[in-house]
């Protein structure tokens, strides 16, 4: 076997440089597809570890690497995300963002620390290794088709990956804990705005108008009808409407028109299709029916994260080492999206959450919070936890 009991005092040695590493990129944040910076020390640092095989300007600033271990197997793709938020910081700590109106606010300068960090421990246990490990630092996680463009540009081929791993911290799980739930553990995401289109006039004179205001608000209390009414409760669902405008210069005036938008989420491929058929005929019909008009743009987003559990019990058995396995969580599933989906999609894969929370120390702000934050202690657990998951999951299908 090649894991040894000293892979912690190794992950320790060079602490220091990991969390120097998270707090340098936590200080120069960078958008989807501009993190040039930050993949610029990423292939500086994995070609200075001694990595040959370095490939750049996949998915604009991508980076793939590949290592080939000493022994014949399979090849397993790790992932990080590169990329931060058009957020302000709002955090007073020494690392704090140096770019005005951008803030890594979900994690992912851990995830690419912590992803160069395992880099460097299986680099070092490569003759060792049973099978290939194709490091995938993608960019433009949050919205900007990230991991599908790294796929467009081959992350996937030459060599051919066979399974593929990713984590995320989590600020609703303590440090100390970790997730790897079976089956789906993220849900898929639509979107869609609605333009509704009335007859303004006075509103002492109703009856010579088509309100449109009235109209939205019929189509925001009667789509949770569908959630309410045409989904299996069994199954999950969601639909938010997050923005409202109509109306807006008097109150004796019935609005000309209005516009709305909303999210969808859900886990099941079946009750995604079935609400993206539903909810525009639903406000179209909405629209018809008090004489108005609707014009519904409906976005299929990304699919469910979906866990195949046969690589989801090798990852928590990597889990369960470093942190016990009462400490290793298998649900629940949890109504945010990830792009790590177009892995799960394609090829058996584990997506799993590192706990990042910390009450005393007031690290509590959820995911996309100007405050959020992540306490440290979980970087070393995470490299610890991908560098163990890689070898249990290229060991466990080693060909001899
Ligand atoms: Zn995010
Ligand atoms: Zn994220």
């Amino acid at each position: 076997m090649v894991l040894t009991v000293s892979l912690r005092d190794e992950i320790d040695e060079w602490l220091p440089e990991l969390v120097e590493t998270r707090r340098d990129f936590h200080r120069h944040p960078e958008l989807g597809l501009e993190e040039v910076r930050t993949s610029g020390i990423v292939a500086d640092r994995l070609r200075a570890i001694g990595f040959e095989d370095v490939r750049t300007g996949l998915a604009v600033t991508g980076v793939k690497a590949v290592l080939r271990g000493g022994r014949p197997g399979k090849t397993l793709l790790l992932r990080a995300d590169m990329d931060a938020l058009p957020i302000e910081e709002q955090n007073d700590v020494e690392y704090r963002s140096t770019v005005a109106g951008t803030m890594h606010a979900c994690g992912h300068d851990g995830h690419t620390a912590i992803l160069l960090s395992a880099a460097r421990m299986l680099y070092a246990r490569r003759d060792e290794i049973p099978g290939t490990i194709v490091f995938c630092f993608q960019p433009a996680e949050e919205g900007r088709g990230g991991a599908r463009r790294m796929i467009e540009d081959g992350v996937l081929e030459d060599p051919a990956v066979d399974a593929a791993i990713g984590l995320h911290v989590m600020s609703d799980v303590p440090v100390g804990n970790a997730v790897a739930v079976d089956g789906p553990t993220l849900s898929g995401a639509h979107g869609f705005s609605v333009k509704v289109q009335g007859s303004g006039g006075h509103g002492a004179m109703p009856h010579k108008t088509v309100d449109a205001l009235l109209i939205a608000a019929e189509i925001v209390t009667t789509l949770q009808t569908l959630v309410a009414r045409e989904v299996n409760p069994q199954q999950a669902a969601v639909i938010s409407i997050g923005t409202l405008h109509a109306g807006g210069t008097a109150a004796n005036i019935i609005a000309d028109s209005a516009t709305l938008s909303g999210t969808v989420r859900w886990f099941d491929a079946e009750v995604g299709d079935y609400l993206a058929e539903r909810i525009p005929a639903l406000i179209e019909g909405i629209a018809a029916s008090l004489r108005g008009s609707a014009e519904v743009e409906y976005r299929r987003g990304g699919r469910p994260t979906v866990n195949d559990p046969t690589v989801a019990a090798t990852v928590r058995e990597a889990l369960a080492e470093v942190v016990g396995a009462d400490k290793v969580l298998t649900g629940p599933p949890i109504m945010a999206s990830e792009d790590f989906s177009e892995f799960t999609h394609r090829l058996p894969s584990t997506f799993f959450f590192v706990g990042s929370r910390d009450e005393a120390s007031g690290i509590v702000a959820e995911h996309h919070h100007p405050r959020f934050d992540i306490d440290e202690r979980c970087l070393p657990l995470g490299v610890e936890m991908m560098t163990r998951a890689a070898l249990h999951w290229l060991e466990s299908n080693a060909e001899n």
